[in-house]
């Protein structure tokens, strides 16, 4: 089933997720419904709260930025908690599917390393670098209530200004998916 995604400006993508039992039933169905819906939107990972729940799960498959190095890069991240960040900060220019329109570079350190669970109930602790970490923390951002517009220079956050509260309207949005507006909802 294809969800519509929350657009910036929701509360929803402002909340620290919480953690939750993997093993219900109802995860492994949601988990399919936001790969469909990541899919239908040209996405490489979408979370929790992009839906509307602020609860500690995102998919990502990052295989189409890089069909080499992220080959069958297809996974659900339950309970995600970031143990350690090293190496060097790189930049790259991102997007998000909350913020249609608008793209910007953020640095983010090169490797980290990540706790998480599967949708068994599986723990695991498993380093990541490069461009999947990179997928990782924007996704892993959205479950602590953070976007990737919080990591631009001051100048560029201001420039962006009246774009996103457009985005929060509604107004002039640039989407080819199914979106829900929180001034819609009021
Ligand atoms: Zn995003």
């Amino acid at each position: 089933m294809i969800l519509p995604i929350v657009a910036y400006g929701d509360p929803v993508l402002r909340k620290v997720a919480e953690d939750i039992d993997p093993t219900l039933p109802e995860y492994k169905t949601l988990a399919d419904n936001m790969f469909e819906t990541m899919y239908q939107a040209n996405g490489v990972g979408l979370a929790a709260p992009q839906i509307g729940k602020a609860i500690r799960l995102f998919v990502v498959d990052a295989e189409p930025m890089d069909e080499e190095k992220l080959k069958g890069f297809k996974k659900v991240f339950v309970n995600a908690h970031i143990v350690e960040s090293k190496g060097e900060d790189w930049g790259y220019e991102e997007g998000c599917l909350s913020i249609p329109g608008i793209r910007g570079e953020v640095k983010r350190p090169e490797t980290i390393l990540l706790r998480y669970q599967d949708l068994d109930g599986k723990t695991y602790e498993e380093e990541f670098t490069g461009m999947a970490a990179r997928v990782i923390q924007h996704e892993y951002d959205h479950i602590e209530g953070i976007l990737f517009t919080d990591h631009l220079s001051p100048l560029r956050k201001k420039l962006l200004k009246g774009k996103l509260a457009d985005i929060s309207k509604g107004k002039n949005v640039d989407a080819d998916y199914r979106m829900r507006f929180a001034s819609a909802n009021r």
